[in-house]
C-alpha cells in the first residue's frame, strides 16, 4: 500500500505541490498554482509522465486549493489517498525548533510570527486554512525554514546590539533554507558512508535565494541568513550583507524610507541590481562573454561573498571535512562552483575539471582525490525532506 504524503509550499502568488509516496519516494505528482490574485492565474499539474494545465482567474488561497482538488479528481491520483499534508512554513522564530503538528494553537503562534515574516508566514497561514478545509481528516504538519538552525550558539546568533531592544522584538539571527541545508548534509553523510556525527560540513544552498551554513556533526553551528532572508550571501535579486548604515544614510541622502529601502535590497539588488537586470545565472555568463563589464563585476562581488564565508565557517569548523555545493546555481553552474574553489587552492582544494560537469542529478564528488577537503555537489530536495519529516510527526 502507497502511503502518500502531500506537501505544500505557499507563497504570496504560488502554491507549488508534490504528492510523495513516502515508501518508495516516488513523486505521484506535482504541480504549481501561479499568479494568484492577478486577472489570469493558472494550474499546471504533472503526473504519469502527462502535464495538465488551466488558465482561469484565482482570487485567492482558498480558491488555488480548491483548484488542486479538482486537478488531483480530474487527473489523478486520489488526493483522499494523501495520509498527511506538509506545509512549508518559513518563519519558527524561537517558538517552533521542530516540525510540528499543526493545531489551532500552533496556527494562532505562526499569526504572531508573521511580524517577522510578513511576506512569507501570511500565505502559507491561508495555504494551511485552506488545505485543513479541503483534507480535514488527515493531520497537517508545518515544517519551518528556521528549525534546522536552532542549534546554533549564542555567540552566533546574537547580534551586538541593544540588548534590551533584541529581546522585546525577538531580533536575532534565526537562518533560513533549514530544510534543504539538512537534507543535503544527511544526504552527503549518506553518499560518502561516513556518520553524520563524525562529518565536519559546510553546505552551500545556491538558488536564487542563497545560504550557506557550518553543521559540526550534524548540527548546525552557523549560517548566513540572519533574522530575516536577506543576510549573507550575494543572490539573484538579494543584495546579502550591507553596511546596516545604508539605511540611515539612504533615509537621509535620497528620502528613501525604511519600505523602499527593504524593497530595494530585496528586489533590484543581487546579482540582478548589478548587472542590469536578470538574476539568472545563465543570462549572467552570457552577459560576461559578451564582455559585459557590469556582469564581470557581479560574478566578482557574488564570488568574493561566497568565498569569505567560506574562508570564515573554515576557520569555525576548525576541521571541515566537505564543502558541498547544492541548488539551482549550486547544482548546474559548473564555473561558479569551480571559480570559488580556485580562489581556496590555499587552503588545498582542488576541483577536478573532468569530476566538475555541468548538470548534477546525484549526489557527486568534484574534487580531486587529493583535494584536502573533498567537494561535493548534492542535489536538494525540498520537497522529499518535507514529506519524511512530515511523516516521522504522524508516525
Ligand atoms: P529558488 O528555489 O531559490 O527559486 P533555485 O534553487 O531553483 O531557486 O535556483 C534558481 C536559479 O538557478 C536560477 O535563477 C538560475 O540562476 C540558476 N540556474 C538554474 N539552472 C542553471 C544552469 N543550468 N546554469 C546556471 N545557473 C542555473
Amino acid at each position: 500500500m502507497p502511503k502518500p504524503i502531500l506537501v505544500l509550499n505557499c507563497g504570496s502568488s504560488s502554491v507549488k505541490y508534490q504528492m510523495i509516496d513516502i515508501d518508495s519516494e516516488q513523486v505521484l505528482a506535482s504541480g504549481l498554482v501561479e499568479k494568484i490574485g492577478l486577472p489570469q492565474g493558472n494550474i499546471t499539474h504533472k503526473t504519469g509522465g502527462q502535464k495538465y494545465t488551466i488558465t482561469e482567474p484565482i482570487t485567492d488561497h482558498t480558491e488555488a486549493l480548491t483548484l488542486v482538488t479538482r486537478a488531483f479528481q480530474t487527473w489523478g491520483p486520489a488526493l483522499g489517498d494523501a495520509i498527511a499534508v506538509g506545509h512549508r512554513v518559513v518563519h519558527g522564530g524561537e517558538t517552533f525548533r521542530e516540525p510540528t503538528l499543526i493545531t489551532d494553537e500552533v496556527i494562532a503562534k505562526v499569526s504572531e510570527l508573521s511580524g517577522l515574516a510578513p511576506l512569507h508566514n501570511p500565505p502559507a497561514l491561508d495555504g494551511i486554512a485552506a488545505a485543513r478545509q479541503a483534507l480535514p481528516n488527515v493531520p497537517h504538519v508545518a515544517i519551518f525554514d528556521t528549525a534546522f538552525f536552532a542549534t546554533l550558539p549564542p555567540e552566533a546568533y546574537t547580534y551586538a546590539i541593544d540588548r534590551e531592544l533584541a529581546e522585546t522584538h525577538h531580533i536575532r539571527k534565526y537562518g533560513f533554507h533549514g530544510t534543504s541545508h539538512s537534507y543535503v548534509s544527511k544526504k552527503t553523510a549518506e553518499f560518502l558512508g561516513r556518520e553524520l556525527g563524525d562529518l565536519n560540513q559546510i553546505v552551500c544552498h545556491l538558488g536564487n535565494g542563497a545560504s550557506i551554513s557550518a553543521i559540526r556533526g550534524g548540527v548546525a553551528i552557523d549560517t548566513s541568513m540572519g533574522l530575516t532572508p536577506l543576510s549573507g550571501l550575494v543572490m539573484g535579486t538579494r543584495s546579502g550583507d550591507i553596511d546596516p548604515g545604508i539605511f540611515a544614510y539612504l533615509e537621509r541622502d535620497a528620502g528613501m524610507d525604511a519600505d523602499a529601502t527593504d524593497a530595494m535590497l530585496n528586489r533590484r539588488s543581487g546579482v540582478a541590481g548589478l548587472a542590469d537586470g536578470s538574476s539568472d545565472f545563465r543570462d549572467l555568463w552570457a552577459k560576461i562573454k559578451a564582455g559585459d563589464s557590469h556582469a564581470s563585476l557581479a560574478m566578482d562581488v557574488y564570488l568574493h561573498r561566497l568565498v569569505s564565508y567560506i574562508g570564515s565557517y573554515l576557520a569555525l569548523l576548525g576541521r571541515t571535512d566537505v564543502l558541498v555545493f547544492t541548488a539551482g546555481v549550486g547544482e548546474n553552474d559548473e564555473q561558479v562552483r569551480a571559480r570559488a574553489v580556485e580562489r581556496l587552492a590555499g587552503f588545498g582544494l582542488t576541483i577536478d575539471p573532468a569530476r566538475n560537469t555541468p548538470h548534477n542529478t546525484e549526489a557527486t564528488i568534484i574534487s580531486t582525490d587529493d583535494s584536502s577537503i573533498a567537494v561535493l555537489v548534492v542535489p536538494t530536495n525540498e520537497e522529499l525532506s518535507m514529506a519524511k519529516d512530515t511523516y516521522q510527526v504522524i508516525s
